[in-house]
Order: C-alpha cells, then structure tokens, then sequence
C-alpha cells in the first residue's frame, strides 16, 4: 500500500499533510478530551506483556477487593461533565462487577452526561444485557499482526475480540479497538490494522504509545518516536477518512499531540487528569491543540468550570476530593 510504503520511506511529512488536509475536510477543527474511567483494578486476564496488571495479578486475591466505589466513579463522571471532557470508556470490571452492576452505572452516567458511554471490559458474552446507555464496544487487540499478539496478548485472542464486535455491530452498537504501538509491530502490519478496520466496520480507533512498566518485559524499551507515531496516525487517515482516532500520549511526551493533530487525531488521551488539571501541564495540553491551529472542547484550566456544577448529593465529598487534588497539584506546580 502506498501510505505504508510512504511510511517506510521517512516521507512523514507529507503523509501528514495530506492527512491533515482530509481530517480538517470530513472532521473540522474540533479536538477533544477523553478520560477513561476505571471501574477496578483487576483484570482477569493479567498476562498481557507490556500490562502493569501483569505484574499485579497475584497481589489481588479478590477481584471484589479490586472494586472502586461506585460514587468514586460518576464523580469522575461529573467532573468530566463539568469540564467538557468525553468519557473515552470505562475500562475494566469486568469480574469485579456483574454485567447488571455495570449497566446501572453506564446508566447513572448517561444520566449525568446525557451521553451514553463507551465500554472496554473485555471479551464478554452479554452485550445483549446492555441498551441506550451504551454508544458502543471497545476490543482491546493492542497488536494487529495476529502472530506477535498472540505472543504479546496471549490470552485475548484477535479472533475472540472480532467475534465480539460482530456480535456488538448485530447489536446496533458502534465498535472501537485499542492499538498500542511500540511492542514490536513495524509500518508493514498496519496492513493488519486496516484489514482488521475493514473488516470490522471500526467507526474508532484508539492509539497508545508503550509506556515501559518496570517488571515487564518492556521496561527497558523506549517509547515509540515522535514521527512514527505520526506517520501511523497519518497513514490511517489517509486510508479511513471518516474514522474517529483518539490518541493517548504520556505526561512525559506532550510535544507529541501538536505532530498527532496534524497526523489525523480527533481527541487526545491518557492524561493523569487530576495531578495535570490547571498546571502548566494541562496549559501545555491547550497550547499544543493552539498551535495545531484547532479548537479544544473542554479544558484543562479552567477552574470557574471544575468548582461549579449542580448539587451532586451523595457525590459531593467525592467531587471534593478530586478538586481537592487538582488544587494541591496546581499549588505544587506553581
Ligand atoms: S492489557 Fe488489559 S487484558 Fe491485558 S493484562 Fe492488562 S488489563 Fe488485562
């Protein structure tokens, strides 16, 4: 394919402003925020490679241990309301709450944000169960070439996770994948990634850079280059002009969002929210989507926006907490 091709070459330049071109033709100049919220720490499958919940797996004996508290979570979900964040998904759960408890909580959150939610909780077999709560279902393949995810992810199975977004595309559900590049993969298997994209029907896809947790194989790995990653970006822009890509980059490579913006990027992720909001982290984030020449939706500073909202009842010691947070970390930036 060409854009591969052009990818090989080092031509990332002009991979991106071409891409640029057609995300600000089919998309606008509107980016944003998205948060994943967690609903536990556990994760029954712990065996992922790069996965920090490999390294965790045998510290928790019960998933139920691993269970935030629900008002915890539709806090987070409020204060992303307030501050004009997306709620990426809600990540995890699964095993720690029941398919019913999950849905009443996507459904207090669409009760908040009056905007359903997106899921990744796995590979589960009762989609079914869930309703206009939910916008749709996210497959966390991580690796598109089929032989180094089998490696990497050894008990989440590309097959499985496809058998899943059929069934959640039956089920009128919009579908995701995640794609964490830096485990391995080289600009050749993004001829995977766009089969996987076709053949699915992928309305989303989410990018992430590795982040080297220490006890993995990874740890001594470093993060994928700022161009690669652009030229990904780019090179899947090019090739699904309507697809909504989010991409995740750490708090240790911001100047990274400026390139993936211009590279085809709708909405920017994995920001450690509450020790970043109203820093000069979170100013970097607004400055960086500035001089991408977009608009941000949402913000990362404004606090008139976080200290207000409705009365939130039985949330609001949560909510507090959070702000309380975001205060600290903002004095110890200062
Ligand atoms: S990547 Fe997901 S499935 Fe794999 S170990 Fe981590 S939390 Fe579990």
């Amino acid at each position: 394919m060409q854009v591969i091709k052009k990818l090989e070459e080092f031509k990332t330049l002009e991979l991106m402003e071409k891409a640029n071109k057609i995300t600000i033709n089919e998309h606008g100049l509107d980016i944003t925020l998205e948060r994943a919220i967690f609903l536990s720490w556990w994760c029954d499958k712990g065996d992922c490679a790069f996965c920090y919940m490999s390294t965790q797996k045998q510290n928790i004996k019960d998933p139920k241990t691993a269970r935030r508290k629900v008002n915890a979570i539709l806090a987070e979900a409020e204060l992303c309301r307030r501050m004009g964040w997306n709620i990426e998904f809600l990540s995890g759960g699964y095993g720690s709450f029941s398919t019913s408890e999950i849905k009443s909580i996507a459904q207090q959150i669409y009760g908040i944000t009056k905007k359903p939610v997106w899921l990744n909780i796995g590979i589960t077999p009762d989609l079914e169960d869930y309703g206009e709560e939910i916008a749709g279902i996210t497959g966390a393949v991580e690796m598109a070439n089929p032989q180094k995810q089998k490696k990497v992810c050894p008990s989440k199975s590309i097959e499985d996770i496809s058998e899943m977004l059929n069934i959640a595309g039956d089920l009128g559900f919009k579908k995701a994948i995640t794609i964490i590049l830096g485990l391995g993969e080289t600009p050749s298997d993004l001829k995977y990634l766009f089969n996987l994209i076709n053949d699915l029907k992928i309305d989303r896809v989410i990018f992430y850079s590795l982040n080297p947790h220490a006890g993995t194989p990874f740890e001594n790995k470093s993060q994928p280059a700022s161009l690669y990653y652009a030229g990904v970006v780019a090179a899947t822009r090019i090739t699904f002009p309507k697809l909504e890509i989010i991409c995740g980059t750490w708090v240790d490579n911001l100047a990274n969002m400026g390139p993936l913006i211009l590279a085809g990027a709708n909405g920017l992720t994995k920001f450690p929210l509450f020790k970043m909001f109203g820093t000069r982290y979170g100013k970097r984030v607004e400055e960086e989507v500035h001089w991408a020449g977009r608009n941000l939706k949402g913000t990362f500073t404004d606090f008139d926006k976080l200290l207000n909202g409705p009365p939130a009842g039985e949330l609001e010691p949560y909510i507090k907490r959070y702000i309380d947070m975001c205060l600290k970390n903002k004095s110890l930036n200062e």
